[in-house]
């Protein structure tokens, strides 16, 4: 069997950034995943003592926090500037980008569409900087039955298909009058999703590697589906399957935006014994 990586494929530049920080901050403690990779976080908390706790009630004396890739909302970096505590500010620069749009663009009375999941970490900081209206969506049909305003800007979540986002576009551009577009969707994202669109098409088992929990890698296995029945999300190597080679010609691999590069090691060696 042939293996193949994707042209495009694993650690993006945020998620890089964010763990170069966390190494050198070292002792400290994120709010929320600092990135989504349950291994990686793993290895932070046990060689450089950065731990992980669900929000800012859980810190007690911790001395230096680090806010995660994905950004936290509004409110919470106030209180968390309110605490006797060092910040460090991991959010990678593409989600602060639709953040400082949405304080805009609400600041000059246009109310926004977010193209995204709701209960997203990113989504949910994102949605924080807007004072007007928010709707938050993740396909057209659900602005409908709203009444829509004469202004409105359009952002979307880092992670999401730039395909959907432009009919969400189009659909506002028949129904409102002044429409501001802003493209944040991610290079990263894109990159890896083209790559593994190719791959899929000419692969007959892909496997994808990512935490669970990570909406980037989520997208790139439903891609990956779309043109390769047999395709496997999966966290590490522990998960293989021997059978999902049997017979196959050729697998592509690829890997979510917060996989550790050792990681898809461990899972490429392990695909080469079944191979
Ligand atoms: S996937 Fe994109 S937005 Fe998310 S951390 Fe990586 S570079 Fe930033």
């Amino acid at each position: 069997m042939e293996i193949e990586l994707a042209k495009s494929y694993g650690f993006c530049f945020g998620v890089k950034r964010a763990i170069k920080k966390a190494e050198q901050i070292k002792d400290a403690a994120t709010i929320g995943p600092l990135i989504h990779n349950n291994e990686e976080i793993t290895r932070l908390w046990k060689n450089y003592n950065v731990k992980t706790l669900e929000s800012i009630d859980e810190l007690k004396d911790e001395k230096k926090a680090i806010i995660r890739t994905h950004g936290i909302t509004k409110q919470d970096l106030e209180d968390l500037k309110r605490k006797n505590i060092e910040i460090f500010d991991a959010t990678c620069p593409f989600v602060t980008k639709p953040q400082k749009i949405c304080e805009q663009m609400s600041n000059e009375g246009y109310e926004v569409v977010i193209f995204g999941d709701e209960n997203h970490p990113e989504v949910k900081g994102v949605r924080s900087y807007v004072s007007t209206k928010a709707y938050v969506v993740l396909d057209e049909k659900e602005l409908l039955d709203i009444k829509l305003p004469s202004k409105i800007a359009v952002v979307s979540q880092t992670t999401k298909k730039v395909e959907k986002f432009m009919e969400i576009v189009n659909f506002l551009m028949l129904k409102v009058k002044e429409v501001r577009v802003f493209n944040t969707i991610c290079d990263a994202t894109f990159k890896n999703q083209e790559a593994i669109n190719e791959l899929a098409k000419k692969s007959d088992v892909m496997v994808i590697v990512g935490g669970k929990n990570s909406a980037n890698t989520k997208q790139l296995f439903l891609i990956a589906k779309n043109y390769c029945q047999d395709s496997y999300l999966i966290e590490n190597e522990k998960e293989i399957q021997k059978e999902w080679f049997k017979g196959k010609e050729k697998c592509g691999i690829s890997a979510g935006a917060s996989t550790p590069d050792w990681v898809i090691n461990l899972v490429l060696e392990k695909i080469k014994e079944y191979a």
